[in-house]
Order: structure tokens, then sequence, then C-alpha cells
């Protein structure tokens, strides 16, 4: 450019500024070899508040206002640009403003070599404040958005134990024993296997509440439950409420002997199983009546089963109480 006539060169030098006023774009110019300032940094120096005789005139200056964390990343972008390992040298930094705040800064520069000035690095600043403070709030939008996702994922799974379970004892509603009974009852179809449910009614347990009143009515109702769940298979068996003091459990890959079988052992441990009273004072003790069916060929689908199982429970009423009784079978235990 030395070469141009004064005229072009100066106006060369007004369509730079120009171009450099309507980008934001700050030039400047450091000597390699002495590691002098030898142009620019003028503006960011300004926008950061700092006055005329405190702007850097040696790179090092520059580093002392770098943040501790970014001065390595912004070395090693020089030195690999320095070396030949990179075309362009680029790196992100934080400078501290005058008034102690940290501003995000880019820099883009190239080394010239030229045979009158010799090794120059040129290159120009410019301010990330605007992308870093969208990637910011991308980042807080972001992480609302995954708190609020757990969030929504808690309410769901509480939902789910909303729909699903009886909330005085906490086992398993109707609807969704008779959901998981239809569910049973496709697969034994699929796959010709045995399915067995039980039906189990609590004996005369009206009497409970009109001796001891509902509370403790409910501390029974909980305890046979509790029976239920211990006498059933971990994740095989499906233990529900089905009524007031009423309950069903559906047993997959279950013949009807098995079936008849644990329901005596369930049976049993209610007979033997005594619920302390509400007051503390006395000991209430329980029976039940259990009808126990296996699907069988005529049932279209689980709520048939039910049928068959609810008249098996109607058997063990009338016959007196306190006792198993299979479907079809004359099995019956008390
Ligand atoms: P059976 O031997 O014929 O089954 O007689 P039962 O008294 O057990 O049967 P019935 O159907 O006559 O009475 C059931 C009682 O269960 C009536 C109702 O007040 C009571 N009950 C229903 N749900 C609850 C409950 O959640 N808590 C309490 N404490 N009692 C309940
Ligand atoms: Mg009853
Ligand atoms: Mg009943």
């Amino acid at each position: 450019m030395s070469d141009l006539p004064v005229d072009e060169q100066d106006l060369y030098k007004k369509r730079l500024q120009l171009t450099l006023e309507a980008s934001g774009l700050d030039l400047w110019e450091n000597n390699l070899s002495t590691g002098e300032v030898v142009f620019g940094l003028t503006k960011i120096f300004a926008d950061l508040g700092y006055s005329e005789d405190e702007q850097a005139s040696e790179i090092s200056d520059i580093f002392t206002l770098m943040h501790p964390d970014d001065v390595m990343m912004v070395e090693k972008a020089i030195t690999d640009h320095i070396d030949g390992l990179t075309e362009r040298y680029y790196s992100e930094f934080r400078i501290r403003a005058q008034s102690g705040q940290w501003v995000w800064y880019a820099n883009y520069g190239k080394i010239i070599d030229d045979a009158v000035f010799g090794s120059r690095f040129i290159g120009v600043s410019f301010s990330l404040a605007d992308k870093k403070r969208q990637e910011e709030e991308l980042l807080a939008l972001n992480t609302r958005l995954s708190e609020q996702n757990a969030q929504l994922e808690r309410l769901n799974a509480e939902l789910h134990t909303l729909a699903t379970r009886d909330p005085l004892t906490g086992i398993y509603n109707r609807r969704h024993l008779l959901e998981v009974g239809e569910r049973e009852y496709q697969r034994s179809r699929r796959f010709a296997h045995p399915l067995t449910l039980l039906i189990v009614d609590i004996d005369f347990f009206k009497r409970i509440n009109d001796t001891w009143g509902h509370v403790t009515g409910d501390l029974v109702i909980r305890a046979v439950a509790e029976c239920c769940v211990n006498e059933a298979r971990e994740a095989i068996d499906t233990v529900g409420r089905i009524g007031g003091e009423e309950f069903a459990i559906v047993l997959p890959e279950t013949p009807l002997a098995a079936g008849l079988a644990f329901a005596e052992r369930l049976r049993q441990c209610v007979a033997e199983m005594r619920v302390t009273t509400h007051d503390g004072i006395d000991e209430a003790a329980v029976t039940l009546s259990i009808g126990v069916a296996e699907l069988t060929a005529d049932c279209r689908d689980f709520r048939d089963l039910v049928a068959l199982t609810d008249h098996a429970l109607y058997r063990a009423k009338r016959g007196g109480r306190n006792r198993t009784q299979g479907h079809g079978a004359s099995s019956s235990a008390s």
C-alpha cells in the first residue's frame, strides 16, 4: 500500500476505518519480535472504561487483564498459529473492565510477513457479550427445562400410583387388577399356560366395624392385605383390593391345585393373625373365605374367570365360611 499515491492511501485508510466502525471490530497489530502493540485495541479499552493512559502498550499488558482461566487457552492458540499449526488464530477470553466486571471478547488474526515491516501479528477483536449472553440464557432455559422434566416425571409417577393403587392398603386397586388380569388372560391363551385367580373375602367383617369401629376395621383390612402380599410371589403374582373387604390375587403360570394350596396357606395365616385394636386394648381376629378358579377353555375373557371365581367364593360362604373353595373341583378346605 506504501507504493500507492498518498491520496489513494488516504482513501484506503478511510475505507478501512468505516468498515471497522460499522462492524464494531477493533483492529490490532503486534510486533512479534518486540512484543509491542503497534496499533489498535483503543476501542476495546475505551469500551471497557479505561482511560487513554491505561491502554495496553505491550501484549503482556493484555494478559494481566485476562481472566486467569482463559490465559492458557489463548496462549496455546497464539503458539499454534506461530508454529504454523493453524491457518488463522482464533480465541475467546474474558477481559476485566475498569468496573471489575468480566467481559467476553474474541480475537481473530493472522501473522503477516512483510519485507519492510517484518513479522506482524494482525487481527481484530470483537465483543462476544451478546453471544455469551444468549448462550447463558439458553443454558438457563435448558436447566429449567430439565428441572421441569424431572418434576413432570415425578408427578407422572405419583399420578400412576394414584391411578393404580388403593390408598388404604397400598396394594393395587380394582381397575389395575382387572387390567393385569386381562393381560395375563391373553398371555395364558397365547402360550397355553395355566392361570389361576383367587377372590378373598373377610368373613363377618361388619361385626369388626360394629364391635371396634371403622378405624380398627381399617387396621384389619390392612393386615389382611399384608398377609396376601407376603404369601404372593414377588413380581409374578398381582394382589389387589377389589372391594371394601375383598381382595383378588392373580396367579400366572399356576394350575388350580397350586392355587388352592396358596389359598389354604393364606387362609391359615389370617386365621392365626391377631390385630391390636385402635385403642390398643383388644385383639381382633378374622377368618377368610376364598374362591379359587383356573382359566377354562370356555372363558372368553378375564371377567369370565372372575365370574367363575366369584361363584366359588359364594360356595365357600354358603359352605360355612373360613374355607377355600375351588371352582368345579369338589376341593374345599377349612
Ligand atoms: P360376609 O361374611 O358375608 O362377607 O359378611 P361381611 O360382614 O363381611 O359382609 P358385608 O358385605 O355384609 O359387610 C362388609 C362391610 O365392610 C360393610 C362395610 O361397612 C365394610 N367396609 C367396606 N369398606 C370398608 C373400609 O374401607 N373400611 C372399613 N372399616 N369398613 C369397610
Ligand atoms: Mg365379607
Ligand atoms: Mg364382601
